[in-house]
């Protein structure tokens, strides 16, 4: 079964993505793990760059496509960022060590992460990225899969219409 969307956001723009990525950093604490699903161009690297702004990383965050993997460590907490676009065996993630990442203390954002599903927690949030109808228009449908979020759910929902960006 499908689990059902939580909420909903709106993005008319990267700007409105940047204020989106602040809300669910500032909800984010140590061993959180968060799933970016959505074709190529949604916007997933470009949320992740804001993600780890709002986490004071000061390195520029690129788009690991090619490294799989990018670790940074000047921020609040130390932000891993995987794209497992190219990783078209479940057995090749064993080489990503999710499991100890996952245990590592810090924030795991895997674009592309919903194609690995068996290999993800048992708690994280997922975001779907889908196109709006001009080009610039995005939207965040966010499910919490597993206790982590739920909780947290009610809360991004009331950071994101303060910002009208639900
Ligand atoms: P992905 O990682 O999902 O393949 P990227 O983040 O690399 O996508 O690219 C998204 C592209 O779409 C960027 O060129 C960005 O400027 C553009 N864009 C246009 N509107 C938006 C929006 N509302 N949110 C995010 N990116 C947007
Ligand atoms: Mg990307």
């Amino acid at each position: 079964m499908k689990p059902s969307v939580d909420l909903v956001a709106r993005s008319d723009g990267p700007a409105a993505t940047g204020t989106i990525a602040a809300a669910v950093a500032d909800l984010t604490v140590a061993g959180d793990v968060i799933v970016l699903g959505g074709d190529l161009g949604a916007g997933k690297t470009a949320f992740t760059k804001a993600f780890g702004a709002a986490l004071d990383v000061t390195d520029a965050i690129t788009s690991p496509t090619f490294t799989l993997h990018q670790r940074y460590e000047t921020g609040r907490l130390v932000v891993h960022h995987l794209d497992v676009y190219r990783i078209d065996q479940i057995e090749e993630t064993i080489d990503l060590a999710l499991p100890e990442l996952f245990e590592s203390g810090g924030v795991v954002v895997i674009e592309w992460g919903d194609t690995i599903a068996p290999a993800l927690p048992a708690s994280y949030l997922m975001i779907q990225v889908e196109f709006g109808q001009g080009d610039d228009e995005r939207v965040f449908n966010f499910i919490g899969i597993g206790p982590a979020w739920h909780a947290r759910m009610g809360q991004l929902a009331a950071s994101l219409s303060e910002q009208a960006a639900v």
